[in-house]
């Protein structure tokens, strides 16, 4: 296992659910969509996606909620916090939410999707973000 392909641990705020995800993640990304905004109650989310067989959960199982056809989104049952984003558009994939994770300073978002869902105000200024 080498520095650059951790696991990385997260998990919910009341730690009833918890998660390994190993190796690179996939993408660090912000979503604009609106879909996320009123999953979340933020303005925006900032996802690290995974491929599913490298997701490991612990703990109390996650809630699952189809939030449209094919969309799965996970989130603990106790404290209700959103953990996870499953959609059929990205088989066989797991996005985590950033805020998750013990220690979110390590991953940097690199992308923005449905930026021209971006509310006016919410400016991105981390080093990589576009
Ligand atoms: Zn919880
Ligand atoms: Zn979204």
């Amino acid at each position: 296992m080498s520095e650059r392909d951790p696991v990385r641990t997260g998990g919910c705020r009341c730690g009833a659910t918890r998660f390994e995800a190993r190796g690179a993640p996939r993408f660090v990304g912000n979503c604009h969509c609106e879909d996320c905004r009123r999953a979340t109650g933020a303005p925006f989310s900032t996802y690290a996606g995974y491929k599913s067989e490298n997701v490991r959960w612990s703990g109390a199982p996650r809630r699952i909620y189809e939030s449209s056809s094919g969309v799965f989104r996970g989130f603990c049952g106790n404290c209700g916090a959103p953990l996870s984003y499953q959609g059929q558009k990205w088989s066989g994939e797991t996005h985590l939410f950033i805020g998750t994770f013990d220690d979110p300073r390590a991953l940097t978002p690199t992308g923005e999707a449905f930026a021209e869902e971006r509310l006016p105000w919410a400016r991105i200024d981390g080093p990589k973000a576009s």
